[in-house]
């Protein structure tokens, strides 16, 4: 599990900018898949060796207010609740802002760590108004330009050291880890419910699975699963008349520890930007996915062929993604999905061996040399298998940061096709060696 970094401020301080800088550094696997919508408030980043997860909250407003606003500060509270650490943004070129300092009163008494960086810092030198950060009482105000990228580094190198160094592991129940996702209203909790409900499952309480765990064990047909809840459906049971949603860090944690993440999505309503949100980061993430297009009960013909037109057009990045047509509600399809989760984790954990992957290697070159870069034809020298969930392929030669998408796209696909990896996410690692 990756710890959580929330970057905290009012708005227009410059978090977006510092979230870019920290998360630039991605994996090629999404980095040009045509209609995939980035998340712009969630991703992944690497320092060295360090990886972590930058939540951009959003803006903080201190004050309760209606609808939008009050749902955005509740989400950037539950961010700081949930987060590692907290980078708080201010604005070196307006100073402090009064807003900051009840800001500043909410985080201090969070108790999470808090790094002060005082952005757009380039170019003041003696300007920087140092002494009014430090009043905040958040310790020593890091000057920084997150345009620039000067000082984040040493923002960083004082942030990297309070991550913890293993967070809060999950329970080590056996079998595929099974992440149920999807908007509000979807089905989620009545398709995790019909899950666990089908055929006789035996729900049982492992050790370092509290009742408020999100993690629920459970065996099918002899066979054992954790269901990972992010629809609070345990949790929904118990509280009073309300309907308790699980944040997004929430989210984002079930994630990272999904070996099959399932999308619902309804049937009965446009596929949103935030459906295509979370199966980008689903697929950022290197996991697994099953769409589930649920309330599939009584739908007429048209209505099925319009929802078919809608993901090829709003999700045409999740090609490779099986897809069922389900109702949770009446449990039609549901045991199918089954098939499509078995499927996909023993292929998210499978292993490769060196001779075989360096064998297909071979082939896919022969058919297809790579191109000639300034008159330098790029080498692929061997591969070896560096991780699964998932499954990576470590492919070394030489001019390898040369070597064009399409080509890697092209040695992805090959790969998918000859080891039979249909639904699962190949990446592809290049190194450059001798
Ligand atoms: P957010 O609302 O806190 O996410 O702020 P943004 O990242 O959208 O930035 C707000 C504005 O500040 C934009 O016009 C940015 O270009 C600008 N900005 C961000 N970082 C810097 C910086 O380091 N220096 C300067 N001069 N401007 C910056
Ligand atoms: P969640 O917010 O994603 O957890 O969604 P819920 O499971 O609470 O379901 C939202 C609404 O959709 C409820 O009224 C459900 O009864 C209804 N619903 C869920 N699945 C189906 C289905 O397969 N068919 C139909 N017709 N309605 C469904």
């Amino acid at each position: 599990m990756q710890p959580i970094i929330a970057l905290v401020g009012r708005p227009n301080v410059g978090k977006s900018t510092l979230f870019n800088r920290l998360t630039k550094s991605r994996d090629a696997l999404v980095a040009d898949l045509p209609g995939l919508t980035r998340d712009r408030q969630y991703g992944t980043g690497k320092m060295g060796e360090r990886a972590y997860l930058v939540v951009d909250t959003g803006g903080f407003e201190p004050e309760q207010k209606e609808g939008i606003v009050a749902e955005m500060a509740r989400q950037t509270r539950a961010a700081i609740d949930e987060a590692d650490v907290v980078i708080f943004v201010v604005d070196a070129r307006t100073g402090l802002h009064p807003e900051d300092e009840e800001i500043a009163a909410y985080l201090r008494r969070s108790g999470r760590p808090v790094f002060l960086a005082v952005n757009k810092a380039e170019g003041l030198g003696d300007q920087f108004p140092a002494a009014d950060f430090h009043a905040l009482g958040l310790g020593e105000p890091e000057p920084i330009s997150a345009a620039h990228g000067s000082g984040v580094a040493e923002l960083m190198a004082r942030v990297l050291p309070a991550l913890p160094q293993e967070a809060e592991a999950a329970p080590t129940a056996q079998g595929p880890r099974i992440a149920v996702l999807g908007r509000p209203n979807v089905g989620k909790s009545t398709l995790v419910n019909r899950m666990l409900g089908e055929e006789r499952v035996i729900v049982y309480d492992m050790p370092g699975t509290t009742r408020d765990s999100i993690y629920i064990p459970f065996e099918r047909h002899g066979k054992q699963y954790v269901m990972i809840d992010t629809a609070g459906v345990r949790r929904r049971a118990r509280v009073q008349g309300g309907i308790e949603k699980l944040s997004v860090i929430k989210t984002l944690k079930a994630l990272e520890d999904a070996t099959v993440v399932i999308l619902v999505l309804d049937a009965r309503s446009e596929i949103s930007e935030q459906d295509a949100h979370l199966a980008g980061l689903a697929l950022e993430m290197g996991r697994a996915i099953i769409v589930a297009v649920n309330k599939w009960d009584g739908l007429e013909q048209h209505q099925r062929e319009w929802i078919k037109g809608q993901l090829e057009r709003r999700l045409p990045f999740l090609t490779y993604a099986p897809v069922h047509f389900i109702s949770a509600l009446h449990g039609t399809g549901v045991g199918d999905l089954y098939k499509s989760i078995d499927k996909l984790a023993a292929g998210a954990e499978r292993h490769f061996s060196t001779a075989q992957l360096n064998k297909i290697l071979a082939d896919a070159v022969a058919a297809h040399q790579p191109p000639l870069v300034r008159g330098h034809r790029i080498k692929l020298r061997y591969v070896h298998q560096g991780g699964h969930n998932p499954v990576t392929l470590v492919v070394h030669g030489s001019r390898v940061d040369e070597l064009p998408d399409a080509y890697r796209r092209y040695l992805e696909a090959t790969y998918r096709k000859v080891l039979k990896l249909e639904g699962v996410p190949v990446r592809l690692v290049f190194k450059q060696g001798e």
